[in-house]
């Protein structure tokens, strides 16, 4: 299968324009993640020392205006972003993009990585999710397995339409986000939602050391508040420095691809395999979740087939408590 999938990823697809456009898709995933050592807040301004470059104690950043400089440690201080600059650019999104979310309902062992890693990005409690794994089952006469259920950053969202404040709304590249300077927690969104992906912070959401004076960012939706909604943001913030979403890097399994749509390509999070999106759905199958209600969200399935695992004893349905169909 792996064989099979690297030809996918380099072999047999066409064109040298597709391939260059993909190998930097990929190159982003991956050279920008040096900025990122110096945390997310860290953005040098300037590049008066971008000539200085030393053996020792250097470190590679990205400025405001998307460029990769070479500066010295020493000579990097945060900067507290400005609420309105982080409301603005979360709005605009990431030009060019229309992401895409891929999930392999065959690999996943309900290892609950991707939980935990959206919980610790997000400061969410053990008991609050923008991602979860169900445990499914169709019928009795067939298998029961996990579904991993973020939001599905729908093209046309239930939950954008009834907002009365213009709180949740849809970027140009595909992803829904809800600014909770502007949510006034009237909840009618998690009404609209079909796939319950939204939830409610009824008190005072974890505040974590070190983050008391961070100005509220809507890529992040970080620090919460209590009273607002909050949900799946599809790592905004990591794509913004070229770097897959907090829970598809966390898969072990091999669950989940992230990609572009408009470069028909996705990147799987644990082997870093690259594939064309249209023939990983038209090979597997892919699918959405209810498509009939015309919501056609920008996360798409495969089917729960060949799995090479047995599914756990303990966690099947008939000996849960909570059945979700
Ligand atoms: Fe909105 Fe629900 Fe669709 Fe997410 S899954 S975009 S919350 S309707």
């Amino acid at each position: 299968m792996k064989e099979e999938n690297k030809k996918k990823s380099s072999g047999d697809e066409s064109g040298d324009s597709a391939r260059s456009s993909r190998r930097n898709f990929m190159k982003s995933f991956g050279l920008i993640g040096a900025a990122t050592a110096t945390g997310g807040a860290a953005i040098y301004s300037g590049y008066k020392y971008e000539k200085k470059k030393g053996p020792k104690d250097m470190v590679r950043v990205l400025t405001e205006d998307n460029q990769l400089v070479e500066i010295p440690v020493s000579e990097i201080e945060k900067v507290t972003s400005d609420l309105k600059v982080l409301q603005s650019r979360g709005r605009q999104g990431i030009a060019g993009r229309r992401w895409v979310m891929v999930i392999d309902l065959a690999k996943c062992r309900n290892a609950r990585q991707c939980v935990t890693a959206c919980q610790s990005a997000h400061n969410l409690r053990p008991y609050e999710y923008h991602i979860n794994t169900l445990i499914m089952q169709e019928s009795e006469t067939t298998a029961p397995y996990f579904m991993p259920k973020p939001c599905q950053h729908c093209d046309n969202p239930p939950c954008v339409s009834v907002c009365p404040v213009d709180a949740t709304f849809k970027r140009p590249d595909g992803i829904v986000l809800i600014d909770n300077e502007r949510c006034i927690g009237c909840r009618f969104c998690i009404a609209a939602c079909p796939y319950s992906a939204r939830m409610f912070h009824w008190e005072e959401p974890k505040l974590v050391e070190g983050q008391e004076d961070l100005s509220y960012d809507v890529e992040l939706n970080v620090p919460q508040r209590k009273g607002t909604v909050s949900k799946c943001l599809f790592s905004a913030d990591r794509l913004r420095e070229g770097q897959l979403p907090y829970c598809v890097s966390a898969c072990p399994n091999g669950v989940f691809y992230f990609g572009d749509e408009n470069e028909d390509s996705v990147t799987n999070g644990t082997t870093k395999e690259t594939h064309r999106l249209s023939s990983l759905l038209e090979d597997n199958a892919g699918y959405r979740l209810m498509p009939e209600l015309g919501t056609q969200p920008r996360v798409y399935y495969l089917p729960p087939k060949n799995r090479l695992f047995e599914f756990p004893e303990d966690q099947k349905p008939e000996n849960h408590t909570t059945k979700h169909a």
